[in-house]
């Protein structure tokens, strides 16, 4: 028998509470042994940290504000200690303030059940300790690999890897929100290294973006992408045709007749021009902006759909969504996946939507992870919806027996 993970399981049950007000402390602590938990509480920030290690409680309550050492601080040291219990943030302070120090605890790489807002109800509590007892089950949430060592990527060993086709493309579904029913696919570039394993996207394109490649590069993953999607299964009659979405880096468009290679694509696969769409990032960083506006506006004057990836990050501003022709707006991932958790994140995807319906636009929601999101999502009336809750990105032959294509 596995001990450890028996105490783990059995810690699974033990409730920590730190909140200078003992009434409060005193009333979880209640609402937690009611609920079949071992529950300790103390009013002293050092002493929890020490009850931590000592005691290894398998849920934290934590209380924003209190004097001496504020819970901000507690959440960055059981950080640092790498602690794996399930936390609950409390606080009276404004839902902006504890949206923000939740948000600092998931970067800590901090596992939280979610917020406590005072004053709480007892359904409030069992609510979030219930949380805990089937989430904790999983382990903690996976810690961001910032420290993971990264490949040295030049483009020497991207030029390699261009020559010895070691490129592939993965395929993401996209589903309709009013019904749930399949509208098509993203296509998401990996390289497969012989040595160096699998390297992420984010580990390549903007390398590749910096140097002459990415043309290459993109016309390389696009060819992949189209001679898989042009062999799909043809929509039964009556069907609405799906769709492909690539990915097209800004340098990509500087230096060739990208357009009419795409076109001429196209017509030798037999796709209708409106079932391509094409996902722009980082549309600033074109340096001729006079071009990239013709460029652009050919594309949708040739059929194809264009689409503003990462809305509201970065370069994918309200100054591109106005001066480009896009005929889609994607709802950024960060904003989608924290909604559960924050009302800032809720009021700018309800934002996005309905600016891209004001606009006419499409609109895409990607990072839909939970069920949540996908009906807080269709209750804004988005229009298409894309996550790990309905696929996470899959191989070709994968999709096509997933979706029977
Ligand atoms: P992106 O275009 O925003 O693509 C969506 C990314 O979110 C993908 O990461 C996808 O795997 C991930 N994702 C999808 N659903 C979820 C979810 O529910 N939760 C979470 N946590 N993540 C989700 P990936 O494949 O690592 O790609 C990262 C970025 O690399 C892409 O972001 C895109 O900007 C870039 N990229 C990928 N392929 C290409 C390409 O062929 N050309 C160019 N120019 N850029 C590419
Ligand atoms: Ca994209
Ligand atoms: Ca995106």
């Amino acid at each position: 028998m596995n001990t450890t993970k028996t105490v783990e399981n059995n810690n699974k049950k033990r409730l920590l509470i730190v909140d200078d007000d003992e009434m409060v402390g005193r009333t979880l602590q209640s609402i937690a042994r009611r609920k079949g938990f071992e529950a300790r509480f103390t009013c002293d920030a050092e002493r929890f940290l020490e009850l931590v290690e000592q005691w290894k409680p398998g849920v934290l309550a934590i209380d924003l504000v209190m004097p001496g050492m504020d819970g901000v601080e507690v959440l960055r040291r059981l950080g640092e200690k790498r602690a794996s219990a399930c936390v609950i943030v409390t606080s009276g302070v404004g839902h902006r303030v504890l949206d923000a120090a939740v948000r600092s605890a998931r970067e800590h790489g901090l596992h939280i059940a979610g917020m406590l807002p005072k004053p709480f109800s007892i359904g409030d509590v069992a609510r979030l300790l219930g949380q805990c007892d089937v989430s904790s089950s999983d382990g903690p949430a996976p810690r961001k690999q910032a420290s993971r060592t990264c490949p040295v990527v030049d483009e020497a060993l991207l030029l390699e890897a261009l020559d010895r086709d070691q490129f592939h493309v993965e395929y993401q579904p996209k589903v309709r929100c009013a019904d749930g029913s399949l509208a098509g696919f993203e296509a998401l570039a990996r390289w497969q290294h012989p040595e160096l394993g699998l390297i992420p996207p984010d580990h390549f394109i903007q390398v590749a973006e910096r140097t002459e490649l990415m043309p290459r590069l993109t016309r390389h993953l696009f060819e992949i992408a189209i001679e898989w999607f042009s062999g799909l299964q043809a929509p039964k009659a009556g069907d609405t045709p799906l769709t492909l979405a690539v990915n097209l880096s800004a340098r990509s468009l500087e230096r060739e007749d990208l357009v009419g290679h795409i076109r001429r694509r196209c017509q030798r696969f037999g796709l209708q021009p409106n079932q391509l769409i094409f996902e722009l990032t980082e549309t600033s960083a074109m340096s001729d902006a006079v071009r990239s506006l013709d460029l652009l506006t050919s594309l949708r004057v040739a059929g194809f759909q264009l689409s503003i990836d990462d809305f509201g990050t970065g370069y994918s501003s309200m100054v591109q969504l106005v001066r480009l022709p896009f005929s889609e707006i994607k709802v950024d991932k960060s904003f989608v996946m924290s909604a559960e958790f924050s009302e800032e994140s809720r009021t700018v995807v309800r934002s996005v939507i309905e600016l891209g319906k004001a606009l006419g636009l499409e609109t895409t929601a990607e990072g839909v992870e939970t069920e949540w999101a996908m009906d807080f999502l269709c209750a804004m009336d988005c229009d298409y919806a894309q996550g790990f809750l309905i696929a996470r990105p899959l191989d070709g032959q994968a999709v096509q027996r997933r979706w029977n294509l």
